[in-house]
């Protein structure tokens, strides 16, 4: 992969989980508020359910590395890879 690919593709995961993170709050939110007169444990669960979905996606399937898959960590801001050492940004 060329340098720039790889910026290019590593671009692509940041939004990619700024994205998933956008709809995940919108839907607990928009649960929140149906719920929000009926709060039972069973309700509370099923507001982070969807949240906790897409933390988990966003942080073990979504942020790998576009060279070697290898995970990139807890860090956004991250600027190589910690596997393949290739230059992110
Ligand atoms: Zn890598």
């Amino acid at each position: 992969m060329k340098p720039e690919e790889i910026k290019q593709a590593f671009a692509k995961i940041q939004r990619r989980n700024l994205f998933a993170g956008v709809i995940g709050a919108c839907v607990s939110g928009l649960l929140l508020l149906a719920l929000k007169d009926s709060l039972s444990p069973e309700n509370l669960l099923l507001m982070v359910a969807p949240m906790f979905g897409i933390l988990l996606y966003v942080h073990l399937v979504n942020w790998r590395c576009p060279v070697c898959q290898a995970w990139l960590g807890r860090f956004f801001n991250v600027r190589e890879c910690p596997g393949c050492k290739a230059n992110l940004r």
